[in-house]
């Protein structure tokens, strides 16, 4: 049995896709209300009864919403293509807990298109 808890977050970005086909909507620069999902695993504290304190996961997800939000993603290093995939990517391999394992992101465009890269 595994046991995994997640928080949302919300990010108010700007992007462009440079590598779409020619006359793509996506080429535009354009904003999103990005909903990124930090999934979490680990042991259950016995005593507690969590994995760990959902502040825990926000105080680990500060340095991202600084780095990110209200921000043309295109311009941080490392996210020169941003798409939902290289987002999801970019948060799971720089988000640290020290506590427990971050064993997924989820990264919503809009209400209906998501994506989700796990750790292993
Ligand atoms: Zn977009």
């Amino acid at each position: 049995m595994r046991t995994e808890i997640s928080k949302t977050f919300a990010l108010e970005s700007a992007h462009r896709l440079p590598h779409v086909p020619e006359g793509h909507k996506c080429a535009r620069l354009h904003g999103h209300s990005f909903q990124v999902t930090l999934h979490v695993t680990g042991p259950i504290d016995p005593k507690l009864g969590w994995i760990i304190d959902f502040a825990e996961i926000s105080r680990a997800w500060q340095p991202m919403h600084e780095l990110l939000d209200h921000r043309c993603l295109n311009d941080v290093a490392g996210l020169e293509n941003p798409t939902s995939e290289n987002l999801a990517r970019f948060v799971l391999e720089r988000v640290k807990l020290p506590s427990a394992k971050l064993s997924a992101v989820s990264v919503a465009e809009t209400c209906t298109a998501r994506c989700t890269v796990h750790a292993d």
